[in-house]
């Protein structure tokens, strides 16, 4: 059978025209495809408290930039302190007179419709989500949405179900509850917040990322719609002080926040002292392993898609490739190979594999990091590819020949930077992945499942993926060890952590 590039030779012969010289990734240029629905943004976002959108007491606003383009895209109200008030009195309100009270089979009926409203909305939700954190839209129309959908419509079964979340013992809701959330996830974050809070009878004041706040905002619209009581969830916008007066009132039993660990630790230092529970899911340094009995071209897609999804910019990527000496020249020539194919560019177009970086600030945090690699004396390679000219965006980066004294293998890079390290025993491997104040996630790589079991026993952190990585579901608990915070968010475990055991 010809090969696609003798056939190419054969076409272009036929028709009279010089014969291209093809490179592999040359095959697979496509033309491009935007995707096309709209969006539906407004320009101008104010503030969801009490069931209504209302303007900030702080009569501030900022903009959010689109990072593919860094065009404005909406402005976003400012909560200052007078309204995180307004924000928790009705939700406190709204514990008291009406959700605190309402039985689980009732509360269950408003977490359904908010599913199905947002299954109803998800082409324009996909859309709003990756225009405003920059993720590829086959991410936010293939995962965020539909996988937001689902953590709503999981919680919904449970509602009815509260009796058998802890067999033997009678349970309360806490009552309100704060949270706040970062931009890697934006509207999955709020789901995975919203759900389980809800689904046990409790309120919620949640604050979103300043970078990506539009589709917890459209998400409000979705609450609306819906029915729900007002004062349930209210969404209060701005950056760290309006999270840290979300984190710091008196009025929640309960805060739960996702974000980085140096932000995590500033908010136990504050709550130190106070009787409110705390949910921490910070960040992560996942190392990935894979044995020479691994099926490497399955592990090459594992890995790629453990650091390059959504940019790198998750709390669990696998930024560290932990590969066994017998393999490790195979597994870095096929991933340079698999590298060359990835399409960096316009996160709207649906051929797009790595879209853009959400910030400028998180562009110069991963540029400083892998300069710093290059400084230490880590080999870099990045393939050959043409960035856009406006917008924020970094090509797909690994460096070999890293040790684990190397900032890149010890520091969240949260972006497309793999740091590879190479082991020769199992017990090494168990270290090297150990070696880290972070215990998020990992990943195992190997034909045998004796050894699974035994590294996954062995490796300090919360998920350990064998054969697979980035794989979600919401009857999975997930959360972190030692710095990677504590708590758990989805799955029976998820709910324990809303509330009281009477
Ligand atoms: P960040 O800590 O800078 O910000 C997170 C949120 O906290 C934002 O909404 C921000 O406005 C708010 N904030 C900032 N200062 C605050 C303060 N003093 N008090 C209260 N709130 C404050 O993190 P980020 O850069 O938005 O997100 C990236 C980090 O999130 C990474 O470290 C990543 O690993 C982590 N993360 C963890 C998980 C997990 O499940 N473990 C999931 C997603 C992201």
């Amino acid at each position: 059978m010809a090969s696609l590039k003798t056939i190419s030779k054969l076409s272009a012969r036929r028709q009279g025209r010089p014969a291209p010289e093809l490179i592999f990734g040359d095959l697979w240029t496509y033309d491009p495809a935007p995707e096309t629905a709209d969006p539906k943004l407004k320009a101008r976002y104010e503030l969801f408290i009490n069931g209504r959108f209302t303007a900030p007491k702080s009569g501030r606003y900022f903009n959010s930039i689109n990072p593919a383009n860094e065009r404005k895209l909406a402005e976003i109200a400012v909560a200052g302190p007078a309204d995180v008030e307004a924000a928790y009195r009705a939700a406190q309100k709204a514990f008291d007179t009406t959700w605190g009270k309402m039985p689980g089979a009732e509360r269950a009926k408003y977490l359904f419709r908010i599913a199905r409203l947002l299954q109803d909305r998800a082409r324009e939700f996909a859309v709003a989500e990756t225009m405003d954190g920059g993720k590829p839209i086959k991410e936010s129309r293939d995962f965020d949405v539909p996988m937001a959908a689902a953590h709503f419509f999981y919680h919904a079964g449970w509602a009815d179900k509260l009796d058998y979340v802890a067999p033997g013992r009678r349970i309360a809701p806490l009552g309100v509850v704060g949270q706040v959330i970062p931009w890697n996830f934006p509207l999955l974050m709020c789901a995975w917040k919203l759900a389980p809070a809800l689904a046990m009878g409790n309120c919620v004041v949640l604050k979103p990322a300043e970078t990506t706040s539009i589709t917890a905002l459209k998400l409000a619209e979705i609450i609306q719609d819906a029915d729900l009581p007002p004062g349930v969830v209210n969404i209060v916008t701005g950056a760290g002080e309006t999270g840290a007066a979300v984190m710091g009132h008196p009025i929640p039993a309960k805060v739960a926040f996702t974000g980085s660990t140096e932000v995590g630790k500033i908010i136990m230092r504050s709550l130190a002292g106070t009787d409110k529970k705390m949910t921490m899911e910070l960040g992560g340094k996942a190392a990935n392993i894979i044995f020479d009995d691994a099926p490497l071209d399955q592990a090459v897609e594992g890995i790629i898609n453990g650091i390059f999804f959504n940019q790198g910019h998750v709390c669990c990527a696998g930024s560290r490739l932990l590969v066994h000496e017998p393999v490790a020249d195979r597994v870095i020539a096929k991933l340079k190979q698999r590298m060359k194919v990835l399409r960096v560019g316009d996160p709207l177009d649906k051929n797009t594999d790595i879209g853009a970086i959400n910030s400028k600030e998180q562009l110069a945090r991963i540029t400083a990091l892998v300069k710093s690699g290059v400084k230490e004396g880590a080999g870099l390679f990045q393939p050959a590819c043409t960035l856009p000219a406006k917008g924020w965006y970094f090509p797909p980066t690994i460096f070999t020949g890293v040790s684990m004294s190397h900032r890149i293998a010890r520091e969240e890079i949260f972006g497309p930077v793999l740091s590879i390290l190479t082991f020769r025993t199992p017990e090494e491997a168990v270290e090297k992945a150990n070696n880290t104040a972070y215990g998020l996630s990992a990943g195992v790589w190997t034909d045998k499942g004796s050894r699974i079991l035994k590294m996954s026993t062995e490796l300090k952190a919360g998920v350990v993926w064998a054969n697979t990585y980035n794989k979600f579901d919401p009857t999975s608990p997930f959360g972190g060890y030692k710095e990677s915070g504590f708590g758990r968010e989805g799955g029976r475990q998820g709910l324990l952590d809303y509330c009281r055991l009477l």
